[in-house]
C-alpha cells in the first residue's frame, strides 16, 4: 500500500485546482482575493498575478454591493453558504466563453455557490464557486421554445378534448373549398353557455371548468358524421361545422344540442333564465354560390346567436340571408 507525503497531496490539490472545469476563487477574511484558479484567468483574462490580494470590491467594481458581494459579506461574517439562482441573476461575473464573446459582451451563464470556509489558525475564508450552466441554460430555452411551438400546432382543446380553435378554423377553411366544389350547403352552429360569467362567480372556475367539460361531452354525442366537427371556439363558446348540412338538419341538430345540456341538469342556481346550465345556439347556413367567404358564414352564426340571447337565451335562432328568426 502506498502513502502520499502531505507535499505530494498538495501538489496533486494545485494540479486538481487547476484542471477542473469549475471557477473557484478564495477570499480572506478582508475580502481580497487569495486563490484564483486557471479556469477563471481563462475565461475572465484575468492572470491570477493581476488580483491576487485585492479586494472583491476592486476586482469587480461592477458588482460591488450586488447580491454576490453580499452573498460573500454573509459567509465571512456570520458563516452562511448560498447559491445565487441563475435564472434570477444571469451572469453576474464578466467571464467570456472565448475572445469573441468577451469582444461583444456575451457573458458565460453562472451557477455560483458562495461558502464559507473554515481554515485552522486563520479568521474565515470563504470559497465562491462558479459554474458554466450555458448549455443547461440554452437547452431549456430550446425546451421551452418547442413547447410553445408544438403547442401552436396542436390541434385539441386542453381542457376538453375537442378540437380547439386552430383545428376549427383548418376544418372550416377544407369544407368552404369542398362546398364550392360540390355545390352542397354548409352549415355552422355557435353555441355560448348563458350567464357562464355568474356560474364561476358564484361556483368557481373549477367548477365552471368541469361544466365545460360535460358541456362539450353532451354536444359532441349529438353529431354522427365523421366530417362534422364540434370545436371549443374560445372560453365558454363552442362551434360546430356541418358539411353536407341545409338549414333544417342544422336546425334539428342546434335544438337537440340545446335539449341535451338542458338534460344534463346541470344546477345553477344564479342564471337569468333557467335553474340549471343551458345554452343559446345561432345557426347559419349558405348554399355554395352565396358564400363569400368563411368569415362570413361565422358572421352570420354569430348574429344569430345574438339573436337566440335578446329572445330571451336556452334557444336556437337561425339567420340566412333574408332572415333571423328565433325558432
Ligand atoms: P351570456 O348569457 O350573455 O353569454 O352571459 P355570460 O356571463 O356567459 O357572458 P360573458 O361573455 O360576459 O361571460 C363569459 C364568462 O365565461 C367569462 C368567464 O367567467 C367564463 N369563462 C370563459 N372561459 C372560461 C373557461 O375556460 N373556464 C371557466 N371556468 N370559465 C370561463
Ligand atoms: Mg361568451
Ligand atoms: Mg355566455
Amino acid at each position: 500500500m502506498s502513502t502520499t507525503s502531505p507535499e505530494t497531496r498538495l501538489q496533486l490539490f494545485t494540479s486538481v485546482l487547476a484542471a477542473v472545469r469549475t471557477g473557484i476563487i478564495v477570499f480572506d477574511g478582508e475580502q481580497r482575493v487569495v486563490l484564483w484558479n486557471r479556469w477563471i484567468e481563462q475565461h475572465s483574462h484575468l492572470p491570477a498575478s493581476s488580483v491576487l490580494g485585492k479586494p472583491f470590491g476592486e476586482v469587480f467594481p461592477d458588482m460591488a454591493d450586488g447580491r454576490t458581494h453580499i452573498a460573500i459579506r454573509e459567509a465571512l461574517r456570520n458563516n452562511f453558504a448560498s447559491l445565487i439562482s441563475q435564472s434570477l441573476n444571469k451572469a453576474p461575473f464578466p467571464l467570456f466563453a472565448g475572445p469573441a464573446d468577451a469582444a461583444s459582451g456575451t457573458r458565460l451563464q453562472q451557477a455560483i455557490h458562495v461558502m464559507p470556509l473554515e481554515v485552522a489558525g486563520l479568521p474565515r475564508h470563504c470559497m465562491v464557486q462558479i459554474t458554466d450552466v450555458s448549455t443547461a441554460v440554452s437547452r431549456e430555452r430550446k425546451l421551452r421554445e418547442m413547447a410553445v411551438e408544438l403547442e401552436s400546432q396542436t390541434l385539441v382543446d386542453g381542457l376538453t378534448g375537442i378540437a380547439n380553435r386552430r383545428h376549427f378554423d383548418l376544418h372550416l377553411e377544407d369544407e368552404f373549398r369542398r362546398a364550392k366544389r360540390t355545390g352542397l350547403p354548409l352549415s355552422l352552429i355557435m353555441i355560448d353557455v348563458d350567464y357562464f360569467k355568474d356560474y364561476n362567480d358564484n361556483y368557481g372556475h373549477q367548477r365552471g371548468d368541469e361544466c365545460l367539460v360535460r358541456i362539450a361531452g353532451a354536444l359532441g354525442a349529438v353529431l354522427n358524421r365523421s366530417r362534422d366537427l364540434l370545436a371549443r371556439y374560445g372560453g365558454e363558446e363552442f362551434a360546430v361545422i356541418l358539411p353536407d348540412t341545409g338549414c333544417d338538419g342544422a336546425l334539428q341538430l342546434a335544438e337537440t344540442m340545446r335539449a341535451e345540456i338542458e338534460a344534463l341538469e346541470l344546477e345553477h342556481g344564479h342564471s337569468g333564465t333557467a335553474t340549471r346550465v343551458t345554452v343559446s345556439l345561432g345557426v347559419s347556413t349558405m348554399a355554395p354560390d352565396l358564400l363569400a367567404n368563411s368569415g362570413s358564414l361565422i358572421h352570420a352564426a354569430d348574429r344569430a346567436l345574438y339573436q337566440a340571447k335578446r329572445s330571451g337565451r336556452n334557444g336556437v335562432a337561425v339567420y340566412n340571408d333574408e332572415q333571423a328568426a328565433k325558432v
